[in-house]
């Protein structure tokens, strides 16, 4: 640089760039075609993606140095999420990183840590979460799976529903019901339980978008040593409202966001200059532009989270207000997708989606991606329950 060249104002640009080279060079194109056609992305493609950042030191960018993570700042962080998102690198998987595993840096033993958090750091150990039980989603706290001291094991009884990834899980992080007096949310504990226990048994459950993602989780004197209750017992609904406040702000949701945002701008493109365009563009264009203007908007909501979450200061308004917002805005953006591709695609809809021979591959990802995110208001809370989450912390109703 001479003495006349103005110094680069932006101090991020060499970090960019270190990351934009990594992306292209590391992830390999098979697993950016499968991102990029929203096809399911399974333990596999996880655990490629995974192994390569962790080999680079950049397996847990939401964590701290001690443990392994990346130390980076607001950022840093962020700008990790969007330029991976834009290469078509999968998202990381969120059970390990995002949330058991700052919970157990937060309430877990030493003995905990050095255990599990490595595995989840490396790729090697796999988690799902048995919270949600039938007749306990919405009001978690009346969840009755019992787990009964004997010796220096519990001794657990019950079951689980929805339980995403079960299928492939090692370990699910579970809450119990370790006593029944006083208040229901005092008698929870949080056992962490190998998936390989005798007593458990995993049945899927049938989704509408033919994808498995979600199992019912039976547990019959499934045997847990002590040693996996993380902090006290009967304290386990504190240790679930903080995995909840994290699960609900996922740093890699907004710029998949806005992925999608981009792809479905290229479809109407694409549309404009065939002969298939619909009457009435001009309507479509500005539902399109209403989402970006959301997808903007949700970014500095991000920003500002995930800076507050860095401080200690995370308030579960922000981190709800956010996940209603992103999965509202993510269905409408695919229902824009669905009304720019026509009327033919909505046919498929009710059709079964098994039935794929002689759709085109755009068929086949709008309308699994259409279907799968309709269970995007519902899981991890449904709209209804995060906005009485943002009531009680305006509020205090
Ligand atoms: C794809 C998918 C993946 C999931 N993955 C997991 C997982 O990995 N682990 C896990 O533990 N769970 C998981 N879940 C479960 C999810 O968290 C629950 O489905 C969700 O919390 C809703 O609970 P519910 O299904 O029992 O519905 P209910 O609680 O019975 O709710 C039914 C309806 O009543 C409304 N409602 C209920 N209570 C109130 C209220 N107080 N105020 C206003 N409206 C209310 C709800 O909004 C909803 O519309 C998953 C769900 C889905 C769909």
């Amino acid at each position: 640089m001479t003495s006349n060249t103005p110094p680069d104002s932006d101090p991020y640009t060499a970090f960019r760039e270190e990351l934009r080279q990594f992306a292209e060079q590391h992830c390999p194109p098979e697993l950016k075609a499968i991102v990029r056609s929203n096809q399911k992305v399974t333990r596999n493609e996880y655990r490629i993606w995974q192994e390569k950042l962790f080999a680079r030191g950049w397996g847990a960018p939401n964590w701290p140095v001690e443990h392994g993570g990346t130390g980076w700042d607001l950022q840093q962080r962020y700008l990790f999420e969007e330029i991976t998102a834009q290469a078509d690198c999968p998202p990381q998987y969120h059970h390990g990183l995002g949330h058991i595993g700052p919970v157990i840096m937060h309430f877990g033993t030493e003995a905990q840590k050095a255990r599990f958090l490595p595995r989840i750091l490396d790729g090697s150990e796999w988690w799902c979460q048995g919270y949600s039980e039938p007749g306990a989603g919405s009001d978690l706290a009346s969840l009755k799976t019992s787990a009964v001291r004997d010796g220096d094991d519990y001794v657990v009884n019950g079951q689980k529903v929805w339980t995403s990834h079960a299928q492939e899980a090692d370990m699910m992080y579970t809450l119990v019901r370790t006593s029944s007096e006083g208040r229901k949310q005092a008698g929870i504990s949080l056992l962490l339980i190998p998936m390989s226990t005798p007593g458990i048994e995993v049945r899927p459950i049938p989704t509408i978008d033919h994808w498995h993602h979600v199992n019912e989780v039976f547990l019959h004197e499934v045997r847990v040593p002590c040693a996996n209750l993380v902090g006290t017992e009967g304290e386990g609904w504190k240790c679930a409202k903080f995995l909840l406040d994290r699960e609900r702000l996922s740093p890699s949701t907004v710029p998949r966001l806005a992925r999608l945002a981009d792809q479905v701008a290229e479809l109407l493109r694409a549309r404009r200059g065939s002969n298939e365009a619909s009457p009435s563009q001009h309507v479509l264009l500005e539902r399109l532009y209403l989402a970006q203007a959301g997808v903007m908007g949700a970014r500095e909501m991000l920003l500002s989270a995930i800076q507050e979450e860095m401080q200690g200061t995370l308030a579960a308004s922000k981190s709800s207000a956010l996940k209603l917002f992103c999965s509202e805005l993510s269905q409408q953006l695919i229902g824009i997708a669905f009304d720019i591709a026509g009327p033919q695609y909505a046919a498929r809809l009710v059709a079964t989606v098994t039935d794929d021979a002689g759709d085109t591959e755009l068929q086949r990802e709008l309308v699994h991606t259409y279907l799968f995110y309709r269970s995007r208001t519902i899981a991890g809370g449904t709209s209804e329950v995060q906005k009485n989450v943002i009531a009680r912390d305006l509020f205090g109703a």
